[in-house]
């Protein structure tokens, strides 16, 4: 089936007991048991939810996993997910990932006495060189954010293959309309559903899916015993917002790549960073693994005082942290996602303090044309 299709009719697509078209919000905690030694499917809604279920079965479906796990937040599965390892264990990471995960490594999981190498994944020999006898996972995105470098998939694979490690990454930015990790070899596929699966800036959710169902037992122990799950309402919202993801990323997409041209000859923007773009170093790699170029554009202004302007001057893009929404989202790394990582380590990873990220959303793109345009003129008085 048509990734399209999939998006509509997940095989959980109606209530078994009323054949309502959506199923339904189950807001309970607890099912009742009358007979313990036969039990029913549910028992208490930490361990099972039939909304969650039903969401969970969706996502296992489109990106082509054994299990699907939804999350209260994109930080609760990665999270989730870095338990399945040790103390001691030690995982090789992207230099440019999520702001919220290199967090987490080096505050909590450091604790926790999980060792991290960072090292830059669009070069699949600086990933090898990181290994050590000790190393269990990789963990890369692609493209990255804020800076949209492509992460060869399938070299990673490979590389974890070589070393008997899983192979995890963060599909946000993609989502499995575009790109379907599991399908090339990938473990396991995390996601913020905050972002494009939600869809509509509302709600905060995070999702992860296993490729073998060892992995997938393991995770949904851990989603039990841990206990960050996601709630009945909200894992219907995410349902939901799946429904459309299809045709709000082809709009969206095809906007993104008309405003990257356009700023690209604009005077007051320097670099533009869009794997879209003919002038993207790893477009080849990004369409050899990937059905699109995705929403999400980086540009460079020339120093923060212009960025500061930008925001302030912006009527229509809202000038916030996150992406991934109908309404298109400006945003500040050095001092948003970013505001965490210590400035000389963002400068060295190229996150400059004139870089800004831009989330396309729906709008008609003659009118963020013109909204930015104005905008960006004011940049340079
Ligand atoms: C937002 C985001 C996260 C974190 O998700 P939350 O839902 O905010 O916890 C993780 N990875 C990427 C790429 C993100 O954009």
């Amino acid at each position: 089936m048509n990734t399209r299709t999939k998006l509509i009719h997940s095989g959980k697509d109606r209530d078994p007991y009323t054949g309502a078209s959506s199923i339904p919000i189950y807001q309970t905690s607890t099912f009742a048991q009358p007979d313990p030694e036969h039990p029913g499917p549910y028992d208490y809604a930490r361990s099972g939810n039939p909304t969650r279920e039903a969401l969970e079965h969706t996502l296992a479906l489109l990106e082509g996993g054994t299990h699907g796990f939804a999350f209260s937040s994109g930080m609760a599965a990665t999270s989730s997910v870095l338990l399945l390892f040790k103390p001691g264990d030690h995982l090789v990471v992207g230099q440019d990932i999520y702001g919220g995960t290199y967090r987490v490594l080096t505050g909590l999981f450091k604790q926790w006495k999980l060792d991290v190498t960072f090292a830059d994944s669009t070069n699949p020999e600086s990933i090898r060189k990181a290994i050590t006898p000790a190393t269990r996972a990789l963990f890369v995105e692609t493209p990255t954010n804020p800076l949209l470098h492509i992460t060869d998939l399938r070299s990673m694979v490979k590389i974890a293959r070589e070393h008997t490690l899983l192979a995890i990454t963060d599909n946000t930015f993609m989502t499995p309309y575009l790109q379907r990790p599991l399908e090339l070899g990938f473990d396991i596929v995390v996601h913020s559903a905050t972002k494009f699966l939600g869809g509509h800036s509302d709600l905060i959710a995070g999702v992860a899916v296993t490729r073998e169902e060892t992995v997938g037992h393991h995770l949904r122990a851990i989603q039990n015993a841990f206990g960050a799950i996601l709630g009945p309402q909200d894992s219907w919202l995410v349902q939901r917002g799946i429904k459309t993801l299809g045709v709000r990323m082809d709009a969206q997409q095809k906007t993104a790549a008309t405003l990257a041209t356009w700023l690209s000859g604009h005077p007051a923007v320097g670099a533009v960073h869009y794997p879209g773009l003919k002038t993207h170093p790893g477009r080849a790699i990004h369409e050899s693994q990937a059905s699109g170029s995705g929403a999400v554009i980086s540009f460079e202004l020339q120093g923060k005082p212009e960025v500061l302007k930008l925001l302030k001057q912006t009527q229509l893009t809202l000038p916030a942290v996150s992406l991934g929404g109908v309404e298109s989202i400006l945003s500040y790394p050095a001092m948003m996602s970013h505001a965490a990582m210590p400035r000389p380590e963002r400068l060295a990873r190229g996150i400059t303090d004139g870089l800004v990220r831009l989330s396309v959303g729906l709008e008609a793109a003659d009118d963020l044309i013109a909204d930015l345009d104005s905008a960006l003129t004011v940049t340079r008085e």
